[in-house]
């Protein structure tokens, strides 16, 4: 529709559409319609379907029981759909079962030939099993006085058998499937399920996501709640044919055990205009406002608020480069240390090095000595104090000493601290 044909009301409308949303962002920018001319305006209807169906499904199947007595029907069981159900009347997943009446016959039970026992599996049917004692030979081993290594009759049984302790050497046992009744009842059980399906279909001539759509809202134009919907009207025949096709859907079950019991259609209309724009700098752009909440999505590029985005770029800059200068400093200063010579310097600079030093001496030949001064310095009560073995860990105190080969470590059991040759240890 061109513009001269709109009232001025409905361009401030659509300008306070946009407005809220670029009010809405902290990125978008603010008062955007104000600051367009709106060049085209179309009129758009979008529809969705929403299908829901409550099923029925009844399923039969066989089961048994032992048979101690009682009368059994002369009657024929009823079909699955004349069995008498409560149907719910709201839409519901749920599961019952229900003995079908009249489906009860009895039978010899076939495990045991209708006889209650069975032949013990544990002895095969013999009483019999092997004796633990002997393992079944009848025999144990024994010494002689003179300690002659011989064999003596088994105490615990006789010639190496002993009862079953299934079947108490009685050879049979009680028929699990008859529980010793010889016979079974069998009967058939009625499995009810009710479950339901939503299906959701969407004409929609914009490229405005489904997702979207599902948030705002339209206008109802059909709303039908009944067993099984055939027809409607009120709708073009485009949404007709939809509805139709999706009715077909949901209405095919296996007749022979599944039917609907009731459906919920809704149609709702939902008005789309798709609004082409120029801004400042003369470029066109389309978007789309849409349902009565009067949602916005542009169609190309967003218009930003440039100052928030080049702010929020510039903080991030600077910190990604805070970042990578804290992390690249501690090795500076390890590096510097290096250079020192002086035992002073070092010891000076100790304390901010410590960070970065490794801290783990690890004694690497079989054995090695500890000192409690530098053993090549001129003072001559330098003693040794422990010796300690390969794979040992000690503490590094300070770095290697320089021009000599020596670390200062700490014993963690004993907490000694002293001297040990670099050639003995792997610094980890
Ligand atoms: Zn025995
Ligand atoms: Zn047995
Ligand atoms: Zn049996």
């Amino acid at each position: 529709m061109s513009v001269s044909n709109l009232q001025n009301d409905k361009l401030d409308e659509i300008k306070d559409a946009i407005n809220n949303w670029g009010n809405k962002g902290f990125f978008r920018k603010q008062n955007v319609g104000n600051e367009i001319q709106i060049e085209d305006v179309q009129s758009l209807e979008c529809f969705s379907v929403k299908i829901k169906t409550q099923y029925e499904q009844r399923t039969i199947r066989s089961a048994s029981e032992p048979y101690r007595g009682g009368s059994i029907s002369k009657y024929h069981p009823p079909n699955r759909w004349q069995i008498d159900v409560d149907l719910p009347t709201s839409f519901q997943n749920l599961k019952n079962s229900f003995a079908v009446p009249n489906s009860d016959s009895v039978d010899d039970c076939s495990s045991c030939s209708g006889r209650g026992k069975t032949d013990c599996s544990r002895c095969h049917g013999s009483g019999k099993i092997n004796c633990y004692s002997c393992n079944g030979t009848g025999g144990v081993p024994a010494q002689d006085y003179h300690g002659n290594q011989g064999m003596v009759p088994c105490g615990a049984c006789r010639g190496g058998k002993r009862d079953c302790s299934t079947c108490y050497g009685k050879k049979q046992v009680t028929c699990s499937a008859c529980a010793g009744c010889g016979q079974l009842k069998f009967y058939q059980i009625l499995d009810v399920r009710f479950h339901l399906k939503e299906q959701l279909h969407w004409i929609n001539p914009s490229d405005i996501k489904s997702k979207k759509l599902n948030k705002v809202s339209g206008e109802i134009l059909v709303n039908e709640h009944r067993s099984l919907i055939k027809g409607f009207s009120g709708v073009s025949t485009e949404v007709t044919d939809a509805v139709k096709e999706l009715m077909v859907e949901s209405q095919h079950t296996n007749h022979d055990e599944e039917r609907v019991l009731f459906q919920n259609l809704i149609i709702e209309r939902i008005g789309i205009q798709k609004i082409t724009i120029t801004s400042s700098g003369n470029s066109r752009n389309d978007l789309w406002i849409f349902g009565n909440e009067k949602e916005v999505q542009f169609v190309g590029s967003q218009p930003l608020n440039k100052l928030r985005v080049s702010v929020v770029l510039l903080i991030s800059l600077t910190a990604i480069l805070a970042i990578i200068i804290l992390s690249t400093s501690p090795n500076r200063a390890s590096n510097s240390t290096g250079q020192n010579t002086s035992q002073n310097q070092q010891k000076n600079s100790n304390s901010k090095v410590k960070q970065s030093l490794p801290k783990v001496a690890v004694i690497k030949t079989q054995a090695a000595d500890m000192f409690s001064k530098l053993p090549n310095s001129n003072n001559s009560t330098n003693i040794k104090l422990m010796e300690l073995k390969l794979g040992e860990r000690l503490e590094l105190l300070s770095p290697k000493y320089f021009g000599k080969g020596w670390y200062h470590v700490k014993h963690p059991q004993t907490g000694q601290e002293g001297w040990i040759n670099g050639n003995q240890i792997d610094v980890e």
